[in-house]
């Protein structure tokens, strides 16, 4: 049994919860403060004297705080560990969504405020304006398709379109963002008023791109790559684990000194010929401590139905860990812990640290059949050396379909787990599973801190 030790490294979490929220939000509003000021002293101070110097000023500030906030987009899917503990991987992919749309709005009325602007003083129509632009500044043709290039990716990020969309091709379309960040800065740097002749905000503005830069090329490429150099895993075996779920086992050098919490994952790139170019995220299945690390998964497309056939030693790039679904999220002495389907992945080790902890754990285990049931041995040896009790809720197959009882209605999950409100809740499962049970909950009256969720996508 994959077994989690006493005393085995886990991550110091430098910033974690609201603490690390305010620090990350004062740097933000520092650096945007900074911007502005730098703003005021270039061209700010020359104040409004018609329509057409309103709307330019509209322009420029729309401008600066649109890429500015392109900077924290990239910085928000940089993979840095401290970002990480203060939001959660699930909160970044919110924020970077929600920014991704504001740094749209922005830049389209960046756009549409300086054409207009520059028409009236010039008294031109705005295609002539137009005109007037694609001849006469520098990188203003770059710009134009970079930010056509920004809006095309926020369109397909919206979710009708994502939809339509297999995961690895709206990543890859995702990755021109890039593109166009590089096509816009020669146009910031070159036309922009506030950089021209203002050697301070050139340099500022360099400075913050090489943070960025720094930040993506450290996090993101460099940090997994030494990580792979001082453990070199690779893969050791694939097991089933039940009728759809199979387990893979990576091992290496010092991988019982790998940091990371029980109920938390990494995204894992196997480098063989067919797959080294994408890195996928899941949980571990395995505590920390022991001599490999183990993820379980089931075939859901074309990634994980290929995982059965990968072969022993193939090298494997680990980065992570993140998320925050761990043994510090409980603030309660009991706890109770659902998974459903291959949800029971992270619930797994959690279970154990929570129990070793002396947390008075439950476990409820939503399957479809019992041979869908995963890991009963070691829940078993829970169970028999830490008093964990693991209940498996099953729901079988008739004629007419899936017949489910309905586990999480307030009245069934109270006759299931008497004392429910004393314990903090961790749900791990399919969509529909978690927002029922969140449901039942909060309609009980448990207050949002102390559940918990993990969700299987961003
Ligand atoms: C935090 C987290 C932990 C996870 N833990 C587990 C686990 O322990 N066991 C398990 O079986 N599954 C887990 N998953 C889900 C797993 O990552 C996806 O099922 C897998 O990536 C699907 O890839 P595919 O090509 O087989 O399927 P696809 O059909 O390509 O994808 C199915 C869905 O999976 C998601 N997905 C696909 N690729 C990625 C990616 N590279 N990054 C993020 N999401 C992606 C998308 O929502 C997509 O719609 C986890 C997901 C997340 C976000």
């Amino acid at each position: 049994m994959p077994a989690v030790e006493q005393g085995s490294a886990v991550p110091a979490r430098r910033f974690a919860g609201q603490a690390g929220r305010d620090i990350v939000g004062a740097v933000f509003n520092a650096n945007l403060a900074a911007i502005l000021l730098l703003w005021w002293v270039g061209s700010g101070h020359d104040g409004v004297k018609t329509g057409a110097d309103a709307l330019n000023v509209i322009g420029r500030v729309t401008a600066l705080i649109g890429t500015y906030l392109v900077l924290w987009e990239l910085l928000l899917m940089a993979r840095i560990p401290w970002l990480d503990d203060a939001f959660g991987m699930e909160g970044l992919v919110v924020l970077h969504r929600r920014n991704g749309f504001l740094i749209i709005w922005l830049l389209l009325a960046h756009g549409v405020a300086q054409t207009i602007g520059y028409a009236m003083d010039n008294g031109y129509g705005i295609l002539q304006q137009l005109g007037d632009f694609i001849d006469h500044y520098d990188g203003l043709v770059p710009a134009i398709a970079a930010l056509v290039v920004l809006i095309a990716v926020a369109g397909l990020s919206m979710s009708a379109a994502r939809q339509r969309l297999s995961y690895q091709t709206w990543y890859f379309i995702h990755l021109y963002s890039y593109l166009a960040i590089a096509l816009a800065f020669a146009h910031e740097l070159t036309v922009g008023i506030d950089f021209i002749r203002a050697p301070l905000s050139v340099a500022y503005w360099w400075a913050l791109y090489a943070v960025v830069a720094a930040a993506l090329l450290y996090y993101r490429v460099a940090r997994p790559l030494l990580r792979y150099d001082r453990h070199r895993f690779r893969v050791e075996r694939v097991e089933r684990e039940a009728h759809e779920a199979i387990s893979i086992y990576v091992s290496g050098r010092d991988v019982a000194t790998m940091p990371f919490e029980a109920g938390q994952f990494f995204l894992w790139r196997f480098l063989d010929g067919t797959r080294w170019f994408e890195a996928h995220p899941f949980s571990l299945s395995s505590g920390p401590g022991a001599r490999h690390l183990r993820f379980t998964t089931k075939s859901i497309g074309d990634f994980t139905a290929g995982l059965p056939q990968l072969r022993r030693g193939t090298p494997v790039i680990v980065e992570g860990p993140f998320g925050l679904f761990t043994r510090e999220a409980c603030r309660s002495t009991k706890a109770l812990l659902v998974g459903g389907g291959i949800g029971i992945a992270p619930i797994r080790p959690l279970a154990e640290v929570l129990a070793r902890d002396g947390v008075d754990v439950r476990v409820l285990y939503r399957c479809r059949r019992q041979r869908d049931i995963a890991f009963r041995g070691e829940f078993d040896s829970l169970e028999s050396r830490f008093g964990v009790r693991v209940d498996y809720l099953v729901s079988n197959r008739g004629p007419q379909g899936w017949i489910h009882a309905d586990w999480f209605q307030q009245a069934n999950l109270v006759r299931l787990v008497p004392d429910v409100m004393e314990r903090d809740v961790f749900i791990c499962g399919p969509h529909g599973m978690t927002r029922q049970l969140v449901h039942t909950l909060r309609a009980l009256g448990m207050a949002p801190d102390r559940i918990h969720t993990e969700a299987f996508d961003f």
